[in-house]
């Protein structure tokens, strides 16, 4: 059966960094919400102009175009053994639609690693964090930084700053997270399938506790 596991915790926590180094050890396919909002951005499609909106204010996307696409891409040859999310389920709406739909597909939410850090670690590593335009891939200044300044060591493009990484935004999705996300804690904990991840210490360490909590 195929395996689905949702990573649940705070912007800037390392979600999105984990995600990419599971999936590949994993042999899972790599969903990330906010990833797939920007390739429409970037492709200038009509949700990549609607999602924008709200991204630049640090809010949700509504939950019937977050679910919708989703939903698409679930669909793809490449979930066929599973996938890894990241940053979806955003809401309880999203969560029910989650399991209706893998309920669907023939699969559950079979784990979910829930990293935690501090706000002021959360902030520090959203503040120095560069993205890379091509593919999303991820930096820090200070804390993962790429080896030649402003260029991807993967695959060599140029990387920028996100427009939401600014500070204000940033307080803005902390708020929201703990508003409309913070609740999916209690909802997968009382689904028996929660394991709490420490997100403060370096990548190469969470990711260990990443795996040793993905065996139990
Ligand atoms: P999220 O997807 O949860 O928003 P990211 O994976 O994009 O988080 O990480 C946010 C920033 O913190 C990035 O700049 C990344 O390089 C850095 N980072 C990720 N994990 C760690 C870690 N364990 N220690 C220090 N910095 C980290
Ligand atoms: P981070 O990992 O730093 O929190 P993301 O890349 O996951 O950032 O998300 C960036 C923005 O995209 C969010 O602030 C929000 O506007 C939108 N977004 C991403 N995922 C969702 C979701 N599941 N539901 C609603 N909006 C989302």
């Amino acid at each position: 059966m195929a395996t689905f596991i949702v990573l649940l915790g705070p912007p800037g926590v390392g979600k999105g960094t984990q995600a990419r180094i599971l999936a590949e050890h994993l042999k899972l396919a790599h969903i990330s919400s906010g990833d797939l909002f920007r390739e429409n951005l970037k492709g200038q499609t009509e949700l990549g102009r609607l999602a924008q909106t709200y991204m630049n204010k640090g809010e949700l996307v509504p939950d019937d175009v977050t679910i919708a696409m989703i939903r698409e891409r679930l669909t793809r040859p490449d979930c066929k053994a599973g996938a890894i999310l990241d940053g979806f389920p955003r809401t309880t709406a999203q969560a029910d639609a989650l399991e209706k739909m893998l309920k669907e597909f023939g699969g559950k939410v079979d784990k979910v690693p829930y990293v935690t850090a501090p706000e002021k670690v959360l902030v520090e590593r959203l503040s120095g964090r560069w993205t890379c335009r091509a593919q999303g891939h991820v930096y820090h200044d200070k804390n993962n930084p790429p080896k030649q300044a402003m260029v991807c060591d993967i695959d060599g493009s140029e990387l920028y700053q996100r427009d939401d990484d600014k500070s204000e935004t940033v307080v803005r999705r902390i708020q929201v997270y703990l508003e409309q996300t913070a609740p999916l804690i209690a909802y997968y904990r009382s689904r028996g399938t929660l394991v709490e991840i420490d997100g403060t210490q370096n990548i190469e360490k969470v990711t260990k506790a990443f795996m040793s909590a993905l065996e139990k």
